[in-house]
């Protein structure tokens, strides 16, 4: 079956007691036992709820893997990850890193004894010259955030395979959709759910896959310990997001691809880094390894000020920190995810002030080019609105 079929028919879209073609609200804590000596499926709700149950079982399926869990969020569903290490291990990890995952990384876990090492994952013999006898795994994030650089999945779980090391992947920007790290060889595949997965910025969700039965037996006693467990109500939110994944990825990808053109055609835009645009390093291994270029990229107006006016000026994108969901969201790199980075490290990284990232919804292309070129080259709406000035005279 296709990826997009398996969407809605997964074998967890039924409700097992009632047949209801949504999984209900189980919104129970605690659950009956008929025979103490026999437990039933369920006994209480941070150890497992149907709701939740379902939504798990749905992403080890779309991921490929033998287990899925559902976390308070994408940074719940990370940090509990990063606890299968213990003091004394060190690991590898991309340099263009989410934020929240730095931080976790650098200020949570040196203090339980576990390094990090931070490499430009892209490079693999990098990534090979990084590991030591005490790494333990390699976690990735590819494309990465905000100028979306690709890492070879394969190459990097071949090296972690060669080395005894664990392959972990966030895959939040292109969702197994577009790419299944399992797949490629990866062991642990994350998400923050509130992005793509969920979809319309109404819920804060995080998820895991897992390929090997061991692994998940550890990060489902790890869920169940450290309790940072998903709520019913949004184990729905978030399954009812998915079931439309394949029609909201295939729709904001092609805007994307069509905006992100026509921009790196604007000479007021100095750059854009989308892995759609054949000019991008990382196009062709991105090609290799998934099936579409996602609907996030970024584009350089060259200066702050710029991107004030820009941002002063646009009328349907939310100016927000976040992505992924069914209105269009532009962020700003220097004042929203990067803010608390050195402006020198940030520079550095091509995260200028004038760099601005766009994740595409689902309004009319036209409208959103429309919209981003009125403002970029600091035209006044009235002057493009005269068809409707025309309408109401
Ligand atoms: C948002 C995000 C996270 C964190 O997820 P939350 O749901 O906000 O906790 C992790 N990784 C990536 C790539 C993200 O975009």
């Amino acid at each position: 079956m296709k990826f997009g079929t398996r969407l809605l028919h997964n074998g967890n879209e039924i409700d097992p007691v009632t047949g209801a073609a949504s999984i209900p609200l189980y919104q129970a804590s605690t659950f009956h036992q008929e025979d103490v000596d026999q437990p039933g499926s369920f006994d209480y709700a941070r150890s497992g709820n149907p709701t939740r149950h379902a939504l798990e079982e749905t992403i080890a399926q779309l991921e490929g893997g033998c287990r899925g869990f559902a976390f308070a969020s994408g940074m719940a569903a990370i940090s509990s990850t990063l606890f299968l290490f213990s003091s004394g291990d060190h690991l590898v990890v991309s340099k263009d890193l989410y934020g929240g995952t730095f931080r976790v990384l650098t200020e949570v876990l040196p203090r339980m004894g576990i390094q990090a090492d931070f490499v430009d994952t892209t490079d693999l013999t990098a990534v090979e010259e990084a590991v030591r006898p005490d790494t333990r795994a390699i976690y990735v994030e590819t494309p990465s955030n905000p100028t979306l650089k690709v890492t070879d999945l394969r190459g990097v779980a071949d090296i972690a395979r060669r080395h005894g090391l664990t392959t972990i992947v966030d895959n939040t920007f292109l969702t197994p959709y577009f790419q299944r790290p399992l797949e490629l060889g990866a062991d642990i595949v994350i998400h923050s759910a509130t992005k793509f997965i969920g979809g319309h910025s109404d819920v804060v969700s995080g998820l895991v896959a897992v390929k090997d039965p061991a692994v998940a037996d550890r990060l489902y006693g790890l869920q169940n310990a450290l309790g940072a467990v998903l709520g019913v109500q949004d184990s729905w939110l978030t399954m009812r997001g998915l079931k439309t994944l394949a029609a909201r990825m295939e729709a904001a990808t092609t805007s994307a691809g069509r905006i992100a053109e026509a921009l790196s055609r604007n000479p007021e835009v100095k750059q854009v880094y989308y892995t759609g645009l054949p000019d991008h390093p990382g196009h062709s291994l991105q090609a290799s390894q998934a099936s579409g270029h996602g609907a996030v990229f970024s584009f350089d107006l060259g200066s702050g000020k710029k991107v004030r006016e820009v941002l002063s000026q646009v009328r349907l994108p939310i100016v927000a920190v976040s992505l992924g969901a069914v209105e269009s969201i532009l962020s700003y790199p220097a004042c929203m995810s990067h803010a608390a980075m050195p402006a020198e490290e940030r520079q550095a990284r091509g995260v200028t002030d004038g760099l601005l990232r766009l994740s595409v919804g689902l309004e009319d292309p036209d409208d959103l080019l429309e919209d981003l070129e009125r403002a970029i080259d600091g035209r006044r709406l009235l002057s493009v609105s005269s068809e409707w000035r025309a309408s109401i005279v």
